[in-house]
């Protein structure tokens, strides 16, 4: 009863503070293909006085599969990609018969089972916007200001969109929430490998120097400082190799399988019995994991919707799937498990609405949507993510950590055994009368007999 009284006492006072926060307009940028650890490896000066002056979470745990559209569909709903329905790159779906891929992406039936943060913000009557944003361009299902996609649009002209848009024209407000795309270091990530350490730092250079430019556009616009900036991305990138090629024609016949999807997570349609060709494909190589839709383990949330594929194969860090052939499509790629640091992205955030000094090693990227919601107090939809751990980013809010709370709740425990055990043993002692209640061994005195 009492941790539960204590936790009740700690939230309510949590819940409290988080009442009287004011709401400032917010912008979320996301550098695709940023993988953590780059911020240790590059120097990246502008991106480090950014969060000097706010936050930083050093590791973000994404959703699989860790690539682009699945993530930033993530980062808007706060969804997994099972529960949003945006699964990968390329999707197949068995009830309309539709496929889904990047040049093919704007028919409203694939995103709308979830409302992206944008269309809440609208609902709650602000104006919102995005620039290039994964999804923002699908018909009906638009911010009040966006572009369709557009990758000769440069970072600059995005920016400057978003500025305008968020400054509004005199007469009403500017848009509240705006989202902000750019594609990389995730191009030079592929092209180059994240190994190739000349090839990223000329890579991150201009990711840095575009954040130098987001900070002083947002300066010379007066919003600095009084609007919420985030600056984060969707997912990491692991080195690949031609010595690291799966060939899916070794192991079984092209006619047996359609194929939807490669690599380095490979979906694929059974044309013959599938339990068959699974036990084909799970012996195929030691490299690459191959699941039953029915078998794909809990912790990845990808198993509970029609457009995940009855197989599904899963190949190891810097492993990758051909079908035939020795020719590497990529030197860098992602999608692999969300489990590995590689495939991690950042968060840093600075503004009004987030602490200062703050540094965080790991927060789940579902987290980021009820933080965001938080922030512009605008209603969450039904979501995987929780404020509990993400609340210590923010300014105005009292930040107990499950740890803190877990020891201070034992300690308090400990404290009130010690002393009711002392109380007893005191009690316990004998004096001219009988003894009240017997003693307890193990902690009162030694060589008085039990009483009988
Ligand atoms: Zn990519």
């Amino acid at each position: 009863m009492f941790p539960r009284l204590l936790l009740g006492f700690l939230w309510g006072v949590v819940g409290a503070s988080a009442a009287e926060n004011n709401s400032q307009p917010l912008l979320l940028v996301s550098f695709d293909g940023f993988r953590a650890d780059y911020l240790q490896r590059f120097p990246m000066p502008n991106l480090k006085l950014l969060y000097s002056q706010g936050v930083l979470v050093e590791q973000l745990t994404n959703v699989f599969i860790t690539k682009t559209f699945p993530n930033h569909y993530s980062l808007v709903t706060g969804l997994y990609a099972e529960s949003h329905g945006i699964l990968a790159s390329t999707m197949y779906d068995p009830i309309s018969g539709k496929h889904f891929s990047l040049q093919n992406d704007s028919d409203p039936m694939w995103w709308s089972s979830v409302q992206p943060l944008w269309l809440t913000a609208q609902e709650s009557g602000y104006e919102t916007a995005a620039a290039m944003w994964p999804g923002s361009d699908v018909t009906n299902r638009t911010p009040t200001h966006f572009f369709h996609y557009d990758p000769d649009v440069t970072f600059q002209q995005r920016l400057g969109n978003v500025t305008n848009w968020m400054l509004g024209d005199g007469k009403k407000p500017g848009a509240m929430f705006a989202a902000l795309y750019w594609e990389e270091p995730d191009r030079s990530g592929h092209n180059f490998g994240p190994e190739n350490t000349t090839a990223m730092a000329k890579a991150l250079k201009e990711v840095d120097d575009n954040i130098g430019l987001l900070m002083d556009e947002l300066k010379r616009t007066g919003l600095w400082g009084r609007i919420n900036l985030i600056v984060t991305s969707d997912h990491g990138m692991a080195q690949c190799s031609a010595d690291r090629l799966i060939r899916l024609d070794d192991c079984l016949h092209p006619d047996n399988y359609t194929l939807v999807d490669l690599t380095p997570v490979a979906a694929l349609r059974p044309k013959e019995d599938p339990e068959r060709v699974f036990s084909l494909l799970n012996e195929c190589h030691p490299h690459m994991k191959a699941y039953m839709k029915k078998s794909i383990p809990d912790g990845l949330h990808y198993r509970n919707n029609p457009r995940i594929q009855p197989i599904l194969l899963i190949a190891d860090e810097g492993w990758t799937i051909v079908r035939r052939g020795n020719k590497l499509p990529r030197l860098g790629d992602h999608g692999y498990y969300n489990s590995l640091p590689s495939m991690h992205p950042f968060l840093a955030a600075t503004g009004p609405g987030f602490r200062q000094g703050v540094q965080m090693k790991s927060l789940q990227s579902v987290d980021i949507y009820p933080l965001m919601c938080r922030l512009l107090a605008v209603p969450a939809q039904p979501n995987n993510g929780s404020l509990t751990s993400a609340r210590c980013l923010l300014a105005g809010e009292s930040c107990w950590e499950t740890s803190v709370v877990i020891g201070l709740v034992v300690g308090v425990l400990l404290l009130l055994t010690i002393i009711t055990v002392l109380f007893r043993c005191m009690g316990s002692r004998p004096t001219a009368g009988p003894r009240p209640f017997q003693r307890l061994d193990f902690l009162c005195d030694d060589d008085e007999p039990l009483v009988p």
